[in-house]
C-alpha cells in the first residue's frame, strides 16, 4: 500500500494543488491529511473541498478545532487568531460540521494519524525533540504514525532490538529512508501550506508499506499568487511575507 500524506495545508490552495498534482504521479492508494486544513491562508473552502475529494483519512488540527469553537483562541498568537476569526466568517455550515466531526486520532491497521503528540492528542503538544517523540511513540500501537503541527519534517525511528529511548532521528527538508529494520516510526510530514524549516517549497510525505520507503519530498508552487490572495483578503500581511522565507 502506498500512502500519500499531506500536512498542515492552512488554506493555501496553490501549494495544495501543486503537491496533489505531483503526488498523483506517485500511485497513491491511501491519502492522509494530518490536520490544520484551514487557518492562515485565503482559500479555506477550496482546500476543504480538495481534501474531501481525495477521500483523505483526516484528523483534526488545532486551527480546525479553534475555527469550530472546540479550542479556545486564547492559545493562539495575534496573527493566528485573526486568521481563525476570518476563516470562521468564510465557512458554510457544512464545512463547520465536517471540521467539528474530525477525530483527534485515527488508528488504521497500518498507521496512526494525529496532528501533534499521540500522548494526550487533545492537548495538541508539539513533537519537536527526541524526548517529545519518545513520549508520543510510547503510546503508538501501529508501526508508523504520521504527525504535523510543527511544520518541520522529521523521522524518528526505533531500530529492531533497541530501546525506545535510543530512537534514531533524521531532520532534513527532504528525507528518503527505508524503515524495514525498524519497529516503530514517527513521521512528521512537514507542511504543505506554511513550511517553517527555511525551505519555502511545499512538503508532502510518502510511505510504502511493502518496500518500507518513507520519504519527504518538496514541490515549488506559485507563492506570489498565494501572497496576493492573503493580502487582498485583509489577513495579516506577515502571513503572506513568511511564505517567501519558509518560516
Ligand atoms: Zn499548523
Amino acid at each position: 500500500m502506498r500512502i500519500g500524506i499531506l500536512g498542515d495545508v492552512h488554506s493555501n490552495l496553490e501549494a495544495l494543488q501543486a503537491v496533489v498534482d505531483k503526488m498523483r504521479s506517485e500511485e497513491i492508494d491511501n491519502w492522509v491529511q494530518v490536520g490544520d486544513i484551514v487557518g492562515y491562508g485565503a482559500d479555506p473552502r477550496p482546500c476543504l473541498a480538495l481534501v474531501q475529494e481525495l477521500d483523505c483519512t483526516v484528523c483534526i488540527g488545532n486551527h480546525d478545532a479553534a475555527v469550530v469553537g472546540i479550542l479556545d483562541t486564547e492559545y493562539f498568537n495575534t496573527y493566528a487568531r485573526a486568521a481563525i476569526e476570518w476563516t470562521r466568517g468564510q465557512l458554510e455550515q457544512e464545512d463547520m460540521d465536517y471540521l467539528r466531526n474530525l477525530p483527534l486520532l485515527v488508528e488504521h491497521s497500518e498507521f496512526t494519524v494525529v496532528h501533534g503528540s499521540q500522548y494526550k492528542p487533545e492537548q495538541f503538544g508539539y513533537v519537536l525533540s527526541k524526548v517529545e517523540a519518545v513520549e508520543s511513540m510510547r503510546v503508538q500501537r501501529t508501526k508508523m504514525a504520521f504527525v504535523g503541527h510543527s511544520h518541520v519534517p522529521a523521522l524518528y525511528m526505533q531500530r529492531e532490538g533497541t530501546e525506545l529511548a535510543d530512537i534514531e532521528v533524521l531532520y532534513d527538508s527532504e528525507i528518503d529512508a527505508r524503515i524495514t529494520s525498524f519497529t516503530r516510526v514517527l513521521m512528521n510530514v512537514g507542511s504543505v501550506g506554511q513550511p517553517r524549516d527555511e525551505d519555502k517549497r511545499a512538503a508532502y510525505g510518502i510511505y510504502d508499506t511493502a518496500t518500507g520507503e518513507a520519504r519527504i519530498s518538496r514541490v515549488s508552487y506559485d507563492i506570489e499568487t498565494t501572497q496576493k490572495k492573503i493580502r487582498a483578503a485583509g489577513l495579516p500581511s506577515v502571513l503572506a511575507d513568511r511564505l517567501s522565507l519558509g518560516v
